[in-house]
Formats: structure tokens, sequence, C-alpha cells
């Protein structure tokens, strides 16, 4: 449904108030329009309609001027951000239409402007954001060959940029971020990309932006000033073209929402993509980092058991550290060291963990200060968390030898003046709204003090002021009365007339008094008339000015709140490495991945007991032992096996200790995984369709340095097929030398232990099993050697498939090997093709499973009955068929 807009014509009937809303929607079409009037947000027409169902709203109407009344829907101001932000979250951009001044003195019309515009990737409100999750604006400059992405979080202030080339590419980037808003180029938007499954399954919000946002020479401009820089190069931008035209543009959209100074925003950081490991959706996905492939959940992923932070600011970099492994080996071991001090020193770690509880969100508060949003129990909040720096420093002090930690004690700066500053201006218990009152305390503010004085004492004054003066001029009956529109006066009887003083101005005569005033009396009415009001308005103006001079110090806060969160983040990785008894893992550049004893972190927590979780060794290198093929039963543990091996190395890179009793990690330069159906930002993919184009994109973005953990490759089509893309797989990631990448390869295609010395880097895993009489045990052990079995049936039974079902199962299988199907379709592959050079024209796979006729007769010859004669015929007539193939291939 669809209110009707006013015509032209209806257009000049319409009252002023409505004329002027409907010109602020014009200026803001995209917007909901939240129009403030009175105690209410009000909208109309469209936006009534809009928003009373979304929010379930009452429908009500306004009178506008014409013959039927404007759709309305309203939300209490002072309750409107949960409102505000559901709209948000739903991909709303809000803008939010303020009265610029007070209703009781306007003359006429009140003046409304639009303030600022609310948008998923802009929204301050506290209560609305997850502390322990970014929230990020990322902008997309999109060209053919490479594409710029810049990203922002309003509500830290953190802001970076990078370039990408290719659509996966980007996809990835923007998986790395999940931002919560996107904003990009035209070209973006056709680029291929499905924007709309990222609107549906990712909740990002997607809006193009005019062209002229990204016009190089105003993103220089912008990025100049915002950074109070003469010239782009002191930040580091200069070999990101792209990127810095996504970062102006981005900024020049924020001040066109914001409205205001960015003030947060203190630098800018270009990465290179590779300074992290980089890892596809996919493979973030399937390793769960950061939430569960069922509920999107955090229990069961690694977050879940590494966040033992006590802060948000510590929860967000411990989450960014996870999704963004490093590569560079020497960065890999500061962050090391940093864990093993306060992995050694455990009571100096409880200790700093002790006093960051108390620690609120610096960060989002100092947005919400610099923003001018912060409210007195905001800055409360701060200086109860600034009081905590001093005490966390202290004991950082003592690790003054270890590199990351020292820095960060020499980062964090105590604050005392800040701290001392609020807890001078700001009363205890004073309200969530600076404007009602009790805000600031006692001797602050001399106006402040004189107000409240005024609103308390008000009448004492008077009452001396009136005791003085009769004592000074000796009018007995000297009184100070509150007349109506004359305020108070001196009133003096007839009799006493003669007793005025020269100071006395006379203000009013009446038959048997008059009034008068004098300096003292009009300057103390003045005080004591509206006491209340002004007070209020002195304390807001004082807590404007200390909001503002802590706003100020901008960038020692944020460094100071940067060091928190890092401390906060290495105490949570010590406090995992301690209770979950991980060792530090030692780190290479050789390509080796030698763990023993490794566990997987995550099932292992989700174990009744964590210790009935089986350790197992894993070794990968890439010249013998690149390619691990695994076979063994269904549920025997071999997809755990291959992801905590992932895991374990991506721990290893975030600086992390790892569940194992010794680990020496090659670091990698991706980790790919490729694990079951699913589909990807590009969907509308069949299963198989999907799974073969990421076994593609593996194969063509490979490197010696990745790790590939390979599940059931070609399981999604025929035994035939899946078979042979599975061997394929293996042989050309073994052979092609600009590949040899290590390995983890699951399968249930036994057929393929026959690579093991055939290939030279083929070894062969299996998981281990117990047959018993009723069953089978599983060992969870990985052990050398290849299975022959998958005991599918006896897992069936397990999983509760009927009786009958398995039952039948089990006598199909025993036909089928009776009639050796399998051989049949798979025999000449156990011989497989020759082995060397890889060259995809040898590898007609389709060939290779019928066996040739040529050899078919000689297995048939029954050598010790053949004449010499007979075996020379036969012999003739093999060597005439293979020269007439040979002419047929030739022709
Ligand atoms: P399928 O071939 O059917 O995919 P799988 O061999 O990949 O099976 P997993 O899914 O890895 O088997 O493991 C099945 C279950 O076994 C896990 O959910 C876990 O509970 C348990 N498990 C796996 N590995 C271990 C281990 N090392 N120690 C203890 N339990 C384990």
């Amino acid at each position: 449904m669809k209110a009707p807009l006013p015509t032209q014509t209806e257009w000049k009937q319409l009252s002023p108030m409505m004329r002027h809303y409907l010109e602020t929607k014009q200026a803001y079409p995209d917007c909901i329009l939240f129009y403030r009037l009175g105690d209410f947000y009000e909208m109309f027409f469209d936006d009534a309609l809009c928003v009373s169902k979304e929010l379930e709203l009452t429908l009500t109407g306004k009178a506008c001027g014409l013959s039927e009344r404007a759709p309305m829907c309203g939300v209490p101001f002072h309750a409107a951000e949960s409102y505000l932000t559901k709209l948000v979250s739903h991909g709303h951009k809000v803008a939010i239409c303020e009265q610029m001044e007070d209703p009781k003195t306007a003359k006429g019309i009140v003046k409304r402007d639009v303030i600022r515009i609310v948008t998923p990737g802009t929204n301050l409100s506290i209560q609305s954001l997850d502390g322990s999750r970014h929230n990020y604006l990322m902008c997309v400059f999109f060209q053919p060959d490479v594409t710029g992405i810049a990203v922002a979080d309003v509500s830290t202030g953190d802001f970076l940029l990078t370039e990408a080339d290719g659509i996966k590419t980007i996809a990835d980037e923007i998986m790395r971020y999940e931002p919560s808003e996107l904003i990009a180029n035209e070209a973006f938007l056709i680029s291929g990309l499905d924007t709309e499954a990222l609107k549906q399954r990712h909740g990002t919000a997607v809006f193009p932006l005019e062209g002229k946002l990204f016009d190089e020479d105003a993103c220089r401009r912008v990025l100049c000033e915002q950074f109070r820089v003469k010239d782009l190069s002191v930040l580091g931008t200069d070999s990101f073209p792209a990127g810095t035209i996504a970062a102006g543009a981005l900024m020049q959209y924020l001040f066109r929402m914001q409205k205001s100074d960015l003030s947060n925003f203190t630098r800018l950081q270009p990465y290179l993509q590779g300074r992290y490991m980089l890892l596809d959706a996919a493979t973030r996905r399937n390793l769960e980092l950061t939430e569960t492939i069922r509920d999107k959940s955090k229990r069961g992923t690694l977050l879940w058991v590494l966040d033992h932070t006590r802060t948000a600011m510590g929860a967000r970099t411990l989450r960014s550290f996870i999704e963004q492994p490093l590569t560079d080996i020497r960065e890999m071991e500061k962050r090391q060291d940093a864990v093993e001090a306060l992995v050694n020193d455990a009571s100096a770690r409880e200790e700093i963990r002790e006093y960051l509880k108390p620690v609120y969100d610096l960060e989002r508060l100092m947005a919400r200060i610099t923003y001018q949003h912060a409210n007195p129990k905001d800055l409360l909040a701060f200086a109860s968390s600034l009081r905590q720096i001093p005490a966390v420093r202290s004991v950082l002090d003592g690790f003054r030898g270890t590199e990351a930690l020292a820095e960060l004690s020499e980062a964090m700066d105590p604050l005392t003046d800040l701290s001392g500053l609020i807890g001078q201006a700001v009363s205890e218990d004073a309200p969530l709204s600076a404007r009602e009152g009790n805000v600031i305390r006692d001797g602050f503010d001399e106006t402040v003090d004189r107000f409240r004085a005024a609103d308390r004492d008000g009448a004492n004054w008077l009452l001396a002021l009136e005791e003085e003066t009769r004592e000074r001029t000796g009018i007995k009956n000297l009184r100070i009365k509150y007349i109506g529109n004359f305020g108070y006066s001196f009133e003096v009887t007839n009799s006493y007339r003669d007793l005025v003083p020269d100071d006395f101005i006379r203000r009013q005569t009446l038959t048997n008094c008059e009034r008068f005033t004098t300096p003292r009396l009009k300057e103390l009415e003045d005080t004591v008339l509206n006491a209340r009001e002004r007070l209020y308005a002195a304390e807001y103006d004082a807590f404007v000015r200390v909001r503002e001079r802590i706003a100020g110090e901008i960038e020692r806060i944020q460094k100071t709140a940067r060091a928190l969160a890092y401390t906060d983040a290495y105490a949570s990785l010590a406090c995992a490495a301690e209770r979950n008894r991980y060792v530090k893992p030692q780190l290479s550049t050789d390509r080796v991945i030698s763990i023993r004893a490794g566990r997987h972190p995550v099932v292992e927590q989700m174990l009744a007991h964590t210790d009935s979780f089986i350790d197992n060794d894993t070794y990968l290198d890439t010249n013998a032992d690149a390619i691990a093929v695994i076979t063994g039963p269904n549920m025997a543990g071999k997809s755990t096996y291959m992801r905590q091996c992932a895991l374990i190395v991506l721990m290893a890179q975030i600086g992390s200790f790892v569940p194992a009793r010794e680990a020496r990690i090659g670091i990698c330069d991706r980790v790919f995984t490729r694990v079951g159906a699913s589909d990807d930002l590009s969907g509308g993919r069949s299963t198989f369709m999907v799974e073969m184009s990421e076994v593609a994109h593996i194969l063509r973005h490979a490197t010696p340095d990745s790790l590939l953990i390979l599940d059931e490759i070609g399981r999604g089509t025929s035994t035939c097929d899946g078979l042979s893309i599975a061997w394929a797989v293996v042989e050309y990631i073994s052979t092609y030398e600009k590949l040899r990448a290590r390995t983890l390869f699951a399968t249930h295609y036994h057929e393929l232990t026959e690579l093991e010395g055939t290939l030279p880097c083929v070894r062969n895993y299996c998981s281990a099993v117990r047959e018993k009489q009723d069953g089978i045990v599983f060992l969870h052990k990985i052990i050398r050697g290849g299975a022959d079995k998958s005991y599918g049936i006896q897992v069936a039974k397990l999983a509760g498939v009927p009786d009958a079902v398995t039952t039948r199962a089990a006598q199909i299988a025993r036909k089928l090997a009776e009639n050796d199907i399998a051989r049949k379709n798979t025999g000449s592959l156990q011989n497989g093709p020759p082995s060397g050079q890889w060259e995809p024209a040898q590898m007609s796979l389709f060939e290779m499973k019928r066996e040739d006729p040529l050899l078919a007769r000689l297995r048939s010859v029954d050598v010790n009955r053949l004449t010499p004669v007979d075996a020379l015929n036969i012999l003739n007539d093999m060597r005439d068929e293979l020269l007439t193939r040979g002419e047929n291939e030739d022709g």
C-alpha cells in the first residue's frame, strides 16, 4: 500500500509544518524521516505505512490542510533509540530531523533540520551494537583490474584500506570483515558478485554511491583534511591508489551521514593482503572460526575456546586475531612471547584480568564522546574505566623483558587528568540525560554553583535582604513582595515614605503604599527567577565543555584503549593455553608441519571429559610427505583430524599456543578447505557444481606454502567419475611443482591408497577401528596404512536406520562384492596412469576403466597347453591388431 503524496495544486493547501516535512523528505528520499514534534518523532505518508508495519505501531492520521488526513505514526523521543536500531538493522536509513530551537520561545513554525542519518554501518547506539564484534562499514570502488576497498568502524575509529583483484578476492575481503553495510560504485553492483545473497545470508545492507564521490581529487582532499596532512604519502597509501579512492568516498559518505566532524578517525591503515593469511569464505565457514555452521552460534567455535577476554575491546581484538592470522613470522613470535610471558606468570596475568574486568568499552564510549552523544552515565563509566589503567600498567611494568608487553605498557597513558576531571565535574548519581539537572558537582563551575544556590536558597536570600534593608532604612514594616509581571519589589507603606533612601528606584505607586527596587534586589530577582531552568542549562553547558575537553584528547585515549585491548587479548590466549594444556609451537619457514599428539581444540572441549579425546600426530612437508591420503570408516574421526591440523596451524599463526604435546609449524600463506556440501556468495549452482568450483579455485590459487584440507572430493557424482576426479586431483597436487602443497586428503575411495608408492609424495593413513562381534569400535587413532572398508552399514545401524534397511543393505553389499562391481568399474585404475610430468591429455579417465581387448586375450591364454606355432600365431595376431590401431590413430 502506498499513501498518495499531495499533488502540485494540493501542495499550496498544506499546513506550513507539513510542507516543511515534505520538503525535508524530498531532500532525503532514500531515508525514513524521524520528524521531531514535541516529545515524539513522527512519520507521515509512505514512511508511516512502512514503519507502522515494521515496528508494529498504531497507524493514525494528522490533519495536514488537505481533505484527507496524512497517515501518521510516531515513537516517543526518549525511547527512540530502540525503534531506530530495529529499523536500521532491517537495512533502512533513518534521517533524524530535530527541533533546532525551543518550541516555547520560537516565533512561528519551529525551526527543524536533519542532524544526522543513521545507517547499519554508522549506528553508534551502545545498546544495539554487539560489544564483542566490530560494526564495519565497507566501501568498494570496483574496477575491472584493481578494486579499492576501505573498511571503517565508526564506533571505534578503526579505518583500513587495501586493494584486491578479481571478484573472488573481493568476496574474500567482504567475508573477512562481514560489514553490516557496504557502499559501492555502480560498477560493483554489476560486477557479478551476488549482492542479493550478501543481503539475505549475511545481513549486509548494500547501497550504491553516486559517481562523484569517487572523484580522485575530492577523495584525496578529504583524506588530507581529515588526517591533517599535506600529502597522503605520509599515511603510506601511495601504493594503493584505488584503495585511497575507496577510503575518500567512505569518508565523504560518513560526513554526509554524521553531519559532524569525524575526529575519532585518527589514523588510516593501509595493508597488503599478504600481511594476513588468506582465508576464503568457505574455509572460514568450514573451520567454524567464529560461528558454527549449524546455528551460527559462538559455542562450538575456535573463538569460543580462546575467548577469555574481560573487555569488549579485548573480545573484538581477539576476534580479529582469529579472523586475520598473520604471515609474518616475526610478528607471530612477538605475540607468542607475550602469551608465553603471561602463561608463565599466572598470578600477574590473573591480576591484570581482574583489573580489566570493570573496564567499559572505551573505544565505543570515545566515539559517543566525539560525536557528542555521550551522556553523564557514559562519562562516569568512562572515568571508572580510566581509573583501572594505572593498576594494569603497573603489573605490565613487571614484563619489561617481553617486547610486546613492554610496548603495551609504554602505550598505556594513565589518563589521570581525564578521570580526575570527570570525577570533579560529574555527580556520582547523575541521571542519563544531561539536560535534567544533578549532572555537575558542587564547586566545579561557578555559574552552576550560583544557580543551584539560587534554586535552593533563593527564598532565604530574599528574606536576608529584607531584614538587612529594614535595619538600614529603619522602615519597620518593609516587605519584599512578588507581584506578577513586576517581579520582586520593596513595598513601603505611606507612613514610612520619608524614610525611603536614595538608592530605591520607584516601580509602582498605589493608594496606600509604593513599590521600589534596588540594584541588589534586581540582581537577586534575576538570579532567583527561573533559577532551575538556568541551572539545568548551566549544568548542560558545563557538561558539554567537559565532554569536549575529553574529545580533544582522542589520540591519547585511543592509543591507551588499543593497548588495553591487546593486553586483554594476550591474557585471554594465555588463559586458554593454561586451562587447556596448550604448548608453544615452534614457527619456521621450511614448509614442514610436524605435530605430536595434536588435539582438536573445540571437539576436545565438547566431549564430556576432555581427556577422552584421542590425540594424533601429523607430519607433512613438501617433499616425500606432501599428501596424506586418509581412509577409514565413517565416524572414525577423519574430518576431526584434518580440521584439527588446520586449526593448529591457524592458532600458531595468530600467536596462540596450540593443543599438542609438541608442534613445529612451517607457516602457511593460505589454508584451503573443501568440506561437505555448501554454497557460497555466488549461490544458485548445484551442490556438485559448487564442489567443483571450489576444487577449481583451490587448484588455481594454492601454492607450495599452502595447506589443503580436502574432505571427500568427488562424492557428489557417480562413483566412477568421483573416483577419477579424486585420483586426478591427488596426482595433480603431487606432480605439478608450482602447487605441491601440504595436503590432507580424506576419502572413501580406497582405490586411492594405490597412489602411495606410485606418486613420490603420497603417504597413506587410516583411522583405526577394532571389529567386534556385535559391531565396531572407533579408536580415533590415525595410523600409517590404508583402509579397505568404510563400515558404512554399521554406522547406519548406529545412527538408528531401521533394521530392515540395514539388513537388506548388507545383503546387497555382499552381492556387489561377489560380482566385484567395484573392481569392474575401476579395475585399470588400480594400476593408475603413468606417473611423472602432469599432462592432462594422457588422462582420458573414461578410457582407463575399459580393459584393453588385447590384454583380455592375453589373459585368457593357457600357456601350459600352448604349442610354439599357436604362440607365434597369437603373437602375430596381436601385432597386426596393434599395427591396425596405430594406422587408425594416425589417420
Ligand atoms: P565421516 O567419514 O562419516 O565424515 P569422519 O571419519 O570424518 O566421518 P568425524 O566426523 O571426524 O568422522 O568424527 C566423528 C565423531 O567422532 C566426532 O564428532 C567426535 O565426537 C568423535 N571423534 C573424532 N575424533 C576423535 C578423537 N580423536 N577423539 C575422540 N573422539 C573423536
